[in-house]
């Protein structure tokens, strides 16, 4: 029987989960985010300013879906210094699930600051923090970077109705002690081109790899976390690939939490499914396409004379969990999400 890992109906939206406005330290307003990426064919923005869950319904149309989100950092700097030597961060993004959920998460009642790495944008933060609202009802909650903290911090989140990231973690610094403490995130950063702008590694399938061989169950997302300075491009690098019934906030939300999406640099897959004990994929052309399993060699098909568009790759039960990498003509990258051989094979290993 066919699975379909992306499904069958529907249309793909192209869609940034992660950018910053004017609203917080980004240069865009944004208005002007809402039209310059839809001149590059993308329906869904996630506006995640820095500390400050600012809503946009007001951009929402038939043809663009604005989500609401913030993005909060903590990092290891205690006094001006970093604890350990070395800086490191923990950066996540909080999607709401419902255009009508409004209320800024992780609220600390007591200080209420936004960030203040730079004067002129936490005076402008200041402004717009002032216009937020907040639930009165939640405990208030102090940040800091420590790994108790920062579940607690994916928790409430969650709590609250929201889709959880965690963000670049290699422009954080993180090392796999940090981040394998990390529970019940919905996606993470395969690519995030803010990050690569300014020449960071940021791909992050290795990462990605290392969280599911833990055993946790996550999604990746590919996103521009653009701030449109004049002398940093970062728009337009990381997208991921929506496929939903229609182009509405809520379908969009719900095919979030479903993964039904696939994350990209520039590769476009067309299709994903399973079917009796093989995954399908098919692609815009493409030089190769790499199954990646936990424990055993990468199977690639490689184009053998100009390009290739699409790739069988066998699955067993054993395998755990396996996700597909595109490598474009051009060298850049796509993802599918992981896949877990205990939902394909579920059904048929029922003993009788
Ligand atoms: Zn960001």
């Amino acid at each position: 029987m066919r699975k379909y890992l992306l499904p069958e109906n529907g249309a793909f939206y192209k869609a940034n989960l992660h950018c910053h406005s004017t609203v917080s330290d980004g240069r865009w307003t944004p208005e002007e985010i809402k039209e310059r990426y839809m001149e590059k064919g993308y329906s869904v923005v996630a506006y995640t300013d820095h500390n400050i869950m600012y809503p946009h319904n007001g951009l929402c149309d038939e043809s663009f879906v604005a989500l609401n989100g913030v993005e909060f950092g903590v990092n290891n700097i205690v006094d001006g210094k970093p604890k350990n030597k070395f800086r490191k961060n923990c950066d996540l993004c909080m999607i709401a699930l419902s255009s009508e959920n409004i209320f800024q998460p992780c609220w600390n009642k007591e200080e209420n600051v936004p960030a203040s790495w730079d004067a002129a944008a936490a005076k402008i933060m200041d402004k717009h923090l002032a216009m937020c609202s907040f639930d009165e009802s939640r405990p208030s909650f102090k940040m800091r970077y420590d790994p108790s903290v920062i579940n607690a911090m994916i928790d409430e989140g969650r709590n609250c109705g929201f889709f959880v990231t965690h963000n670049h973690p290699t422009w954080s610094r993180e090392e796999y002690s940090d981040y394998i403490k990390y529970e019940n995130m919905h996606a993470m950063e395969i690519y995030n081109n803010d990050s690569a702008s300014i020449g960071h590694d940021e791909h992050n399938a290795k990462i990605y790899d290392e969280q599911l061989k833990a055993g946790k169950r996550l999604y990746c997302i590919a996103t521009d976390d653009n701030h449109n300075k004049p002398e940093k491009p970062d728009s337009f690098g990381g997208f991921t690939m929506i496929k939903a019934e229609r182009l509405e906030y809520s379908t969009i939300t719900d095919a979030l939490l479903k993964g039904n999406f696939y994350a990209s640099e520039g590769p476009i897959i067309e299709s994903l499914y399973f079917e009796d004990g093989k995954v399908y994929i098919s692609t815009a052309p493409a030089q190769a396409i790499f199954i990646t399993k936990p424990g055993k060699n990468v199977a690639v098909k490689k184009a053998e004379e100009n390009f290739i568009d699409n790739a069988c790759f066998e699955i067993e039960d054993d395998d755990i969990y396996f996700f597909i990498t595109v490598v474009g003509e051009d060298g850049k990258k796509g993802y599918t999400n992981a896949y877990f051989t205990e939902d394909l094979f579920g059904v048929l290993n029922i003993s009788i």
